[in-house]
């Protein structure tokens, strides 16, 4: 594990840098394309850590897995972290996925996997039923502990069959209210602008910039 002192030392710019306690690929280039046209800060990832443990995620709300991570991360490295948590709700399956969204079929399940099971387990819903939202928590955590924790959602229905190549996730069966295409088949750059993880970020940016201009 990285020194939290070494870290504040090497990059000597820790009010204006800002870790996303994530390793997803996928959240972390979204998080960092939304934050990049609003900040000019330094953005790390847990990528950047390779020795860091994330904690387990215990909580059973997006909210408490959100605060988790960030208060963990923002402990263990010594810095100013964002994390999140987010998943899809499906109400008529009493909310499933849910915070199980990442392992729905399985602790090393594959997005794909999860989208299969996901079809199976709505196989025989009407149409009506096939209601759906993401959810998304963004906690912001400093090594004195945590800060603020906002959501965003974004609801929508899901398809029978999948669509698009973007995204990730749910993402080819997820078609948002008042838009005809799922967000696999969406530009990144339209999904970041109509997204629970953009409507988290929006919330918690006046926190964000307080706590970096201090
Ligand atoms: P977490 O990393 O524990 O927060 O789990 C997030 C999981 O929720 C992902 O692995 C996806 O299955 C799902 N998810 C969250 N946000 C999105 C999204 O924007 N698109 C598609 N799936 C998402």
């Amino acid at each position: 594990m990285k020194d939290p002192t070494d870290f504040v030392d090497t990059k000597n710019t820790l009010s204006t840098t800002l870790v996303i306690a994530s390793g997803n690929v996928h959240k972390i280039r979204e998080c960092k394309e939304i934050l990049k046209t609003i900040f000019s800060i330094d953005i790390l990832t847990l990528r950047d850590f390779p020795a860091y443990t994330p904690p387990e995620e215990t909580g059973s709300s997006f909210e408490e897995n959100a605060s988790i991570k960030a208060v963990h991360a923002a402990e263990a490295l010594g810095a100013l972290v964002i994390a999140d948590d987010s998943g899809l709700v499906v109400p008529a399956l009493n909310g499933k996925p849910g915070v199980f969204s990442a392992r729905y079929a399985g602790v090393d399940a594959t997005d794909r996997e999860n989208r299969k099971k996901l079809l199976l387990d709505m196989e025989d819903l009407k149409e009506e039923d096939r209601f759906a939202y993401y959810q998304c928590c963004i906690a912001l955590a400093s090594p004195k502990g945590l800060e603020k924790c906002v959501e965003g959602k974004c609801e929508g229905k899901l398809l029978r069959q999948e669509k698009g190549g973007e995204g990730f996730g749910y993402d080819p069966l997820f078609v948002k209210h008042d838009y005809n295409k799922t967000f696999a088949e969406l530009t990144e750059s339209i999904k970041n602008r109509i997204s629970h993880r953009r409507k988290a970020l929006d919330k918690i940016l006046p926190f964000l910039e307080d706590r970096l201009s201090k």
